[in-house]
């Protein structure tokens, strides 16, 4: 079977949930819509690729992150799998919607 299209992740992709067009980051992989913060359920861990769930992520809460600037909890909502993910803040192409992030941080984050 061919993998090696999935080896690399950080490629673009079009958001399952608003149809935004999203590009690739060069600094670290995008694993989800920098416009409605949307995931896709795909990863065991990060960028692996290797969930067949396949469900959409709804980002549920985000909180302010010293490394990261903010990490983004999503919830399948599908299987109901919960992941924290750093979110693409102070990224030079396609950052997060800074208004997003700060709309989720009012949210309860579930640990
Ligand atoms: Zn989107
Ligand atoms: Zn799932």
């Amino acid at each position: 079977m061919e993998t090696k299209l999935f080896q690399k992740n950080d490629s673009g992709f079009i958001c399952a949930h608003c149809g935004k067009a999203v590009e690739p980051l060069s600094v670290t992989s995008r694993n989800h819509c920098p416009f409605c913060l949307w995931s896709l359920h795909v990863d065991i861990n990060p960028g692996d690729r290797a969930c067949a769930c396949g469900g959409g992520m709804e980002p549920i809460a985000a909180r302010p992150d010293p490394k990261a600037g903010f990490v983004i909890l999503h919830r399948c909502t599908k299987c109901g799998a919960l992941h924290p993910n750093k979110a693409a803040y102070g990224v030079k192409n396609q950052p997060d919607s800074v208004k997003a992030l700060i709309a989720l941080t009012a949210r309860p984050w579930i640990e």
